[in-house]
């Protein structure tokens, strides 16, 4: 756990006077999913998985899953890939971050969430309290769009299947999606980013927070408030479960 001393600088790194912070109670809790209360559990169908390896990914244990995705060629982004990004961090986490897809450090090292926009991640969990060990960062997509375009419908319905396998393998509290594209590819919603966070969502039995990417925030600063509302959201949900 950070120090109070480092969460004082890591909030300032988000921008976050400290001064300003409300209590967990201020923050609204939408009350629409009153479906997803107490201990999330996992009810994954099989029928999630596509027809070609569904058996293999719903029954396989990290171990098999980590091999899976090194040799998987089910969509044309094996073709141009370094290597798979799997995810990192706890297997037993309680907060699971979910970024769109790996971007060009992502692809060099193998680790999702590196360069700038890691960093600034590294910043948020600290102000949260909790260490990059701490949690599990994964992406939809396990290796890069050329150039790092957008996710395509086929290749987010091939892939997906591993992050569920590795979020019913944590089965962790929270899932806090970051950025439009992992927020509409979880939800399956094409709705503004901006009408979806700010309140609590459902995915497969797991509360799931939607917010800003970081690298969204590198961009755009004055966003950063929001971003972390959202996580005090976050917060107050794995608390309380
Ligand atoms: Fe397989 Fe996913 Fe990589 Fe496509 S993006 S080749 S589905 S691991």
């Amino acid at each position: 756990m950070a120090t109070n001393a480092t969460k004082r600088l890591y909030l300032d790194a988000m921008g976050i006077q400290v001064w300003q912070r409300r209590g967990f109670n201020a923050v609204a809790v939408d009350a629409a999913p009153a479906h997803v209360s107490g201990t999330p559990s996992t009810n994954i169908s099989p029928e999630t998985f596509p027809k070609s390896n569904r058996l293999d990914i719903a029954g396989a244990d990290w171990s098999q899953l980590g091999k899976m995705v090194k040799a998987c060629t089910a969509c044309s982004l094996h073709e141009t890939r370094t290597q798979t990004v799997f995810g990192v961090g706890s297997t037993s986490a309680r907060w699971v971050f979910v970024g769109e897809a790996p971007g060009a450090d992502e692809d060099r090292q193998g680790e999702p969430f590196v360069g700038r926009a890691g960093r600034l991640l590294n910043a948020m969990l600290a102000a949260l309290g909790l260490k990059r060990e701490e949690v599990y960062i994964a992406n939809v997509l396990k290796c890069r769009p050329p150039r790092n375009r957008d996710p395509q419908t086929e290749e987010v319905a091939q892939c997906e299947p591993h992050l569920l396998r590795q979020i019913e393998l944590i089965n962790p509290s929270i899932i806090v999606a970051l950025g439009r594209h992992a927020v509409h590819s979880l939800l399956k919603s094409d709705k503004a980013l901006g009408k979806l966070r700010g309140m609590k969502h459902d995915y497969h039995g797991i509360p799931l927070i939607a917010t800003y990417h970081p690298a969204y925030l590198l961009r755009t600063p004055q966003d950063k408030r929001k971003a972390w509302d959202d996580l005090r959201l976050a917060k107050s949900i794995v608390e309380t479960s």
